[in-house]
């Protein structure tokens, strides 16, 4: 079999690092650990101590073994960066979930003005593309499922010989086309335009969020991501559905994101965020000065009969059995007589036609009223059935006397009466939220918190 240009005399550096926690901006490198194939297919190792210039917390030294006595005499980052750049400039920068690997390294360059850069592929994506099918490919799942010999597990060398066996390994379980194919996939580095920041690529965050567009001068698009970097390049990928969206990815000059805890406070910042500055390629969510919806009046006797409300006379967050929503009240009066017609209710009682008492509806004559409007059918009857008939619209009325909360990871929402306040970080954010008062009722706000009110928490306040 022809052996792939892409694979053959690839410089690779398989690495891996030991650190004082997991985050990237805030914790330091204690260990480098580096297993390099270089053109010929020779492999060499190197591995290192280093000062983190901080101390190592006890949870961390217990699972590495790494002490602060040990690495108080290591060479700090600084010392060691001209041989850490020899070692992985131009080589592919291969990693177990190589976005903390990568993302540490960046971080201790960029303390001393250094931008580093590499092609990136992780080991976790690579597992998961050759072998689907399997829940886990940590580290340890991958020892398990394919007996890599481990040794020093959790040191740096130890955890990046593992990852260097099982490159072989996966090499060897499939042609070489399909792991070329694949390689290319995950190491893609997606093409912005080049009026875009390249370094963009690397800062973007996993996680859920919202994204901005921003032009020349206004503010084109707001999007939300269960995953920000993905969705974000994808619009960039050239693969444009649609002319709208090529001259989107055109116009744009700046991206701005907000991370979320999750997808609700995702899904409510862009809601938020594109009411208040209408961005010119969103589908426009107005505020909407026409939102209906209908609630039943009793006449007594049994007998009730819809009327349609507007949201702005009438606070919706706080009034019970309302049916709903509706853009306007065209579309309200539409429904009902479409449920009319459905349920054979009588048009003259749900005030779709002017009729005189005892006088038939036309829907009667047409035999699509049951015939409530000449006493065919009782009132109370017909109450059941309209009652019936729109249950399916019937909005949830606020569970609370006061706001709730909902927590998303790091973020609380804060909610009152179906109208999201913001997202607080602090209790003292929370506060504020509170006091700076609910805005008006939304449908789209509504739609959103109504799927997750299970998860809705009072805070005990009263509204
Ligand atoms: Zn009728």
């Amino acid at each position: 079999m022809a052996r792939s240009l892409l694979l053959d005399g690839m410089p690779l550096a398989f690495v891996d690092l030991e650190t004082t926690g997991a985050n990237p901006v805030r914790d330091r490198i204690t260990e480098i650990g580096i297993v390099e194939v270089v053109e010929d297919g020779s492999v060499s190792e190197w591995s290192t101590l280093v000062n983190p210039e901080t101390p190592i917390p006890g949870f961390i030294q217990s699972m590495t073994g790494i002490s602060d006595a040990m690495v108080a005499d290591a060479p700090t980052f600084e010392c060691l960066a001209a041989e850490v750049i020899e070692r992985l400039q131009g080589r592919l920068f291969i990693a177990h979930n190589a976005r903390f690997d990568y993302g540490f390294l960046k971080n201790e360059f960029r303390r001393i003005g250094i931008d580093f850069r590499a092609t990136v592929l992780c080991t976790v994506k690579l597992s998961r593309r050759l072998f689907p099918g399997y829940p886990s490919h940590g580290l340890d799942a991958l020892i398990a499922r394919h007996g890599l010999t481990v040794y020093d597990r959790h040191r740096a060398l130890g955890d990046a010989r593992l990852i260097h066996q099982f490159w072989h390994l996966a090499r060897a379980a499939h042609p070489e086309e399909r792991i070329a194919a694949v390689l290319k996939e995950l190491t893609a580095r997606p093409s912005l335009p080049t009026h875009l920041d390249p370094g963009i690529v690397d800062d973007l965050p996993e996680g859920p969020g919202v994204y901005l567009f921003h032009g020349e001068t206004a503010l084109l698009y707001v999007g939300k991501a269960k995953h920000l970097k993905e969705r974000v390049l994808s619009h960039f990928s050239g693969d444009h559905s649609s002319a709208k969206e090529m001259s989107l990815a055109q116009q744009v000059r700046r991206i701005e994101w907000i991370e979320t805890g999750g997808e609700t406070g995702a899904l409510l910042r862009e809601a938020a965020l594109i009411k208040q500055h209408q961005p010119t390629h969103n589908r426009q969510l107005r505020r909407n000065m026409e939102l209906c919806a209908i609630r039943l009046v009793d006449h007594g006797m049994g007998l009730a009969t819809p009327e349609i409300v507007h949201a702005r006379d009438l606070d919706f967050g706080r009034q019970n059995g309302l049916y709903g929503l509706f853009k306007h009240r065209r579309e309200a009066e539409q429904v009902l007589i479409d449920l009319a017609d459905a349920h054979g209710l009588c048009h003259g009682l749900l005030g779709l036609e002017k009729v005189a008492t005892g006088k038939p509806c036309f829907a009667h004559q047409l035999h699509k009223c049951k015939g409530a409007c000449v006493g065919k059918e009782k009132p109370a009857a017909h109450t059941v059935r309209l009652v019936q008939a729109l249950a399916k619209l019937q909005l949830k009325s606020w569970p609370f006397s006061g706001p709730a909360m909902l927590k998303e990871g790091d973020d609380v929402l804060v909610i009152d009466h179906w109208c999201y306040l913001g997202t607080a970080k602090s209790e003292d954010e929370l506060w504020a939220l509170l006091e700076q008062g609910r805005p008006q009722f939304d449908r789209d706000t509504y739609r959103i918190l109504s799927k997750v009110a299970n998860r809705l928490v009072p805070l005990g306040i009263r509204g």
